[in-house]
């Protein structure tokens, strides 16, 4: 996917940060971007510096012997920590939101 489409998104998914992560690492504005396009590209950058922290993490506990993976949760983000909620797996952040959309009435 295009570095500009993604832009365009109000929010990438950790996935299509991932596949797309040298061309965010690398992207520069042929025009000068919007506020917003601005942004999101820090928001993609900030996010793809956690899931490569994460990825770190779960190798080094791979290399310890401990069963340690990045998971992709119900909520669409990559985790090593998998909360259970009762609309399905969620991040740690996304666990608030994943409860309160059944519970929230
Ligand atoms: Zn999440």
């Amino acid at each position: 996917m295009l570095i500009t489409d993604l832009l365009q998104q109000a929010q990438a998914t950790d996935q299509e940060i991932l596949d797309s992560a040298y061309g965010i690492e690398n992207f520069t504005f042929d025009t000068i971007p919007s506020p917003a396009e601005s942004k999101r590209l820090r928001q993609m950058r900030n996010r793809l510096d956690e899931l490569k922290a994460m990825k770190r993490v779960a190798l080094r506990a791979r290399v310890a012997g401990k069963q340690t993976r990045m998971v992709l949760a119900d909520c669409g983000h990559y985790t090593i920590e998998v909360m259970s909620t009762s609309r399905g797996s969620s991040c740690p952040n996304c666990y608030d939101r994943m409860s309160n959309l059944t519970e929230g009435r």
